[in-house]
């Protein structure tokens, strides 16, 4: 009977999984199998920046389709080349690797700082990683990743990774004083599963400077901030320097299955061929339409969209709940949102699901907001009002 429950559908029961189905959206809305209508304030977890069905998309895809799907890294790929050149240039960097999500995007980093660290001969290579960070669940990114839970009976964790407090230079400092085999930092610009934790401003540019100073490698992982949602088309160009790698996945295929992993300068000349690879990665479906998503993207200005939809939202809901009790703070750069409450919520996922709006609660008590960059400013006032109502019902209630 277990066993019957364990295996729900034929599935494995790696999620706790809503009792939802979708069927179709369009735009910041979405439909489920019985017709009913959603404000989709998620995204698919920042992947839709485009929303539902944006047409630019759908037509690459369907014509895309009808060309060809797959080849093969055997061969030259124009789609995979146009695609690496534009978001070469877009990032100000040298060169991309593709694979099929955030994960291996951070793998393909996190083989390039070992290769950066064993060619100068440094034993162990190790990559300062910090705390509440989220890189992915394959060995090595959850093994880099600052959360006990994402680690529980998957030990012996992949070894090379040192830990230090998000958003503490002195940390790092120290960690660089102590340990002359770290090569590479790998962090967030803004840690989204930790809780939309926005660090000081000054605290990437001093990371870069700390690599800088010691020749490490600075590693952003942009898989969530990136692809316009922050406000630039990458968090890093919010501030004056380029890292020396960046990968990116989620916003960039729009539901697509691509990431990328963008090399600069010193890492640029380390993968090479016969040391990495992916079968499906980069192939010309996922690139086609992750080129028009760029070009999207930049064309109809959605990063200064994001800029302006993420501070109404966020000043709109800090005017309606500032008389709750409940209500703590908001925290944003551009549409990535995070409300937090003073008491855990993790039932108000389900509760606006009822009133047919999606949100995420991550870090306990922090409503995470990631809607799409498309939205209007009438939609963007809608999730302000359905947000704040939800919050206001509940605080209520307790
Ligand atoms: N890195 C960050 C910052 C993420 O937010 C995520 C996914 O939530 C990942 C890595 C892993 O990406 P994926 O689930 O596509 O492997």
């Amino acid at each position: 009977k277990r066993y019957a429950l364990m295996l729900s559908h034929g599935l494995i029961p790696t999620y706790a999984q809503l009792p939802v189905t979708f069927e179709k959206g369009d735009g910041v809305w979405i439909y489920d199998t019985d017709g009913k209508k959603y404000l989709d304030a998620l995204s698919g977890i920042a992947v839709c920046g485009l929303g539902h069905s944006h047409p630019e998309v759908t037509r690459t895809i369907c014509e895309q389709a009808g060309r060809l799907l797959h080849t093969s890294n055997l061969y030259q790929i124009k789609h995979q080349q146009d695609l690496g050149e534009k978001l070469a240039s877009v990032a100000g960097m040298d060169g991309c690797f593709f694979g099929n999500s955030g994960a291996e995007a951070n793998e393909a980093a996190i083989k390039i700082a070992r290769l950066y660290g064993n060619k100068q001969e440094i034993d162990n290579p190790a990559i300062i990683v910090m705390d509440s960070s989220f890189h992915g669940r394959t060995l090595a990114t959850l093994s880099a990743t600052g959360n006990r839970k994402v680690h529980a009976g998957f030990e012996p964790l992949v070894q090379g990774f040192i830990r230090a407090p998000y958003n503490d230079i002195e940390a790092v400092k120290n960690i660089a004083a102590n340990n002359p085999n770290v090569v590479a930092i790998l962090v967030e610009p803004i840690q989204g599963e930790g809780g939309i934790n926005v660090p000081g401003t000054n605290y990437l540019p001093e990371l870069h400077s700390i690599c800088e100073e010691h020749n490490w490698l600075l590693m952003l992982d942009e898989i969530q901030t990136g692809n316009g949602r922050t406000g630039k088309y990458f968090a890093f160009q919010h501030h004056d320097f380029t890292p020396d790698v960046l990968t990116t996945a989620k916003g960039l295929g729009n539901g697509m299955p691509i990431g990328a992993c963008l090399v600069a300068g010193k890492a640029t000349h380390l993968l090479a061929p016969g040391n990495h690879g992916s079968t499906y990665g980069g192939n010309p479906m996922v690139c086609a339409t992750a080129l028009t998503v760029v070009n999207t993207i930049e064309n109809e200005k959605l990063s200064d969209r994001a800029t302006h939809l993420g501070s109404l939202i966020a000043s709109g809901i800090e005017k309606k709940l500032s008389n709750c009790k409940e209500f703590n703070h908001v925290r944003h750069m551009g549409l990535m949102l995070g409300i937090e409450l003073n008491t855990p919520c993790p039932e108000l996922v389900g509760k606006a699901l009822d009133n047919g709006l999606l949100i995420n609660v991550t870090a306990g008590k922090v409503i995470r907001l990631l809607p799409p960059l498309i939205m209007s400013d009438t939609e963007a006032e809608e999730i302000v009002e359905r947000v704040s109502q939800l919050v206001l019902a509940w605080a209520e209630g307790l």
